[in-house]
């Protein structure tokens, strides 16, 4: 049996709008998620919408529909100006608080550190992937 091939173009096509951003963002999110296995791939390519700022617009407005049931992954101006290493790291650890449950209800704004015992969780998660020797 042959294992599917994860390349960057099936990830891009699978996000389609789900994916928000200039060219560069867009590369290093699916760059970041190469690193997980098919399963983790294919649930957040479907059920997630990764916004990051992007030079051809001010505002934007997202139709409910699309967003039904799905989370939302914002990355800042700020986070990506940051080197490769502490992105990719971010978007890991967001990643690992999707699959692993984490609920952050609406309009509750977490502050650094609030919640050490998820924290920890998902910075666990987000090493083990980021961390373990590609197979290729
Ligand atoms: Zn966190």
């Amino acid at each position: 049996m042959k294992l599917e091939k994860l390349d960057l173009s099936r990830i891009l096509k699978d996000f389609g709008s789900r994916l928000i951003g200039d060219d560069r963002s867009k590369k290093i999110i699916c760059e970041t998620l190469l690193l997980f296995p098919k399963a983790v791939v294919d649930y957040i390519t479907r059920n997630v919408w990764f916004i990051t700022p992007f030079d051809d617009a001010w505002s934007f407005t997202l139709e409910a529909d699309g967003l039904a049931s799905k989370s939302l992954v914002f990355l800042s101006d700020d986070l990506l100006r940051q080197d490769d290493d502490q992105i990719r790291y971010s978007i890991a650890h967001e990643i690992a608080h999707i699959m692993l449950g984490h609920r952050n209800p609406y309009g509750v704004i977490i502050r650094k550190g609030s919640d050490k015992r998820s924290e920890t969780d998902a910075d666990e998660f987000a090493r083990y992937y980021l961390e373990s020797p590609k197979v290729s």
